[in-house]
C-alpha cells in the first residue's frame, strides 16, 4: 500500500515569503499524507491553502485533519482551507486536549474567526463534518486499516506528536518539541521506533541551542540522534526558523547528510513515497 507524504509548509513561527526563502519555501506547517484508504492532513499553517486547492482539484471529498497544537503558525491557514467551505466535503478535525485547549482545538478555531479577527465565522464552514478531541496517548483509526498513534511533546502550552501506520508503513510527525541535551526523549523514541519517515522539529542547531532553552523547539542534530537510536529509515528536518535563508538551509542540508545519509531537509512541495 503506497503512502505519499507531501510538504505543503515547512516553516515554524511565521510565514516568510522572500527572495531568500524560495528554495525551501516560506509557508508554515502543513503536511499532506495520502494513503490508499484516504487523505490525512497535519496542521493548518499557511501551507494548507495550497493543499485545499489540490484536494478539490483532484475531486477529493473527505479528509481527516490533525492538529499538533494551537500556536498561530499551525492554525492561521485554516480560514483559507477552501474544502471546509464546501457543503458536500467531509472534513473531520482531530485535536488533543492540552494545557491551554482542555476541550481540544475547536474553541481556538472559533475564536480565530470571530469578529473583528475575520469577516466570516467558523460556523459558515459547512464542510466540517466533525470535531474530535482526544487525550494524548490515545489511538485513532480515521479509515479502516489506518492507525494514528499519539504522544505528548515538550512544548509551551503542550503539543501532540503523531505516528501514522498503514500496512507496513509508518510515518511520524513530531513538532513542536524541545529536547534536553544528553537525555533522549523516551516518549518520542517509543513513538518513532522503526518508522519509515520521521518529520522532526529542527528549528535550531546544537551549537546555538543553549540560548534557546525553554522556547519549545529542538535541533536537527537531535533529530538525527533520535532517528538513529530508534532505527528510523529517514529523517525530514522540519519547522525551519524564518531567519534561516536558503543559503543557511543548504548548508544545514550538506552538514546533515554528512552526519547521516538518512537525513533530508524538508522543502515546500517535496514529496516522499513509501510502498
Ligand atoms: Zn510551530
Ligand atoms: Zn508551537
Amino acid at each position: 500500500m503506497t503512502c505519499r507524504v507531501k510538504f505543503m509548509g515547512v516553516r515554524g513561527s511565521i510565514a516568510c515569503p522572500s527572495p531568500d526563502h524560495v528554495v525551501y519555501g516560506g509557508n508554515t506547517s502543513c503536511i499532506s499524507v495520502t494513503t490508499g484508504a484516504g487523505e490525512l492532513v497535519f496542521d493548518a499553517g499557511t501551507g494548507i491553502r495550497g493543499l485545499g486547492r489540490e484536494l478539490l482539484g483532484k475531486g477529493c471529498k473527505e479528509a481527516h485533519l490533525f492538529f499538533t497544537h494551537a500556536h498561530w503558525d499551525h492554525i492561521c491557514g485554516f480560514p483559507f482551507f477552501t474544502p471546509a467551505f464546501v457543503p458536500s466535503f467531509r472534513l473531520h478535525i482531530h485535536s488533543a486536549r492540552l494545557v491551554c485547549t482542555p476541550d481540544g482545538i475547536r474553541e481556538t478555531l472559533v475564536a480565530q474567526m470571530e469578529p473583528p479577527n475575520f469577516p466570516v465565522p467558523l460556523g459558515i464552514m459547512q464542510g466540517i463534518a466533525s470535531h474530535h478531541a482526544f487525550d494524548v496517548g490515545e489511538c485513532i483509526e480515521p479509515y479502516p486499516g489506518v492507525v494514528v498513534r499519539t504522544a505528548g511533546l515538550r512544548h509551551p502550552n503542550g503539543a501532540c506528536g503523531y505516528r501514522v501506520e498503514h500496512g507496513a508503513n509508518a510515518v511520524c510527525y513530531i513538532t513542536d518539541t524541545e529536547h534536553v541535551p544528553g537525555q533522549p526523549d523516551e516518549q518520542v523514541l517509543s513513538l518513532i521506533r522503526g518508522a519509515d519517515l520521521v518529520i522532526y522539529d529542527s528549528t535550531y542547531r546544537d551549537e546555538t541551542f543553549s540560548s534557546k532553552i525553554g522556547w519549545g523547539h529542538s535541533t536537527w542534530q537531535e533529530g538525527i540522534r533520535l532517528a538513529q537510536a530508534a532505527g528510523v529509515k529517514q529523517l525530514a528536518i522540519f519547522h525551519h526558523d524564518p531567519e534561516s535563508t536558503d543559503d543557511v538551509m543548504a548548508a544545514v542540508e550538506a552538514e546533515a547528510k554528512a552526519m547521516w545519509s538518512g537525513a533530508v531537509v524538508a522543502r515546500e512541495g517535496m514529496e516522499l513515497s513509501y510502498l
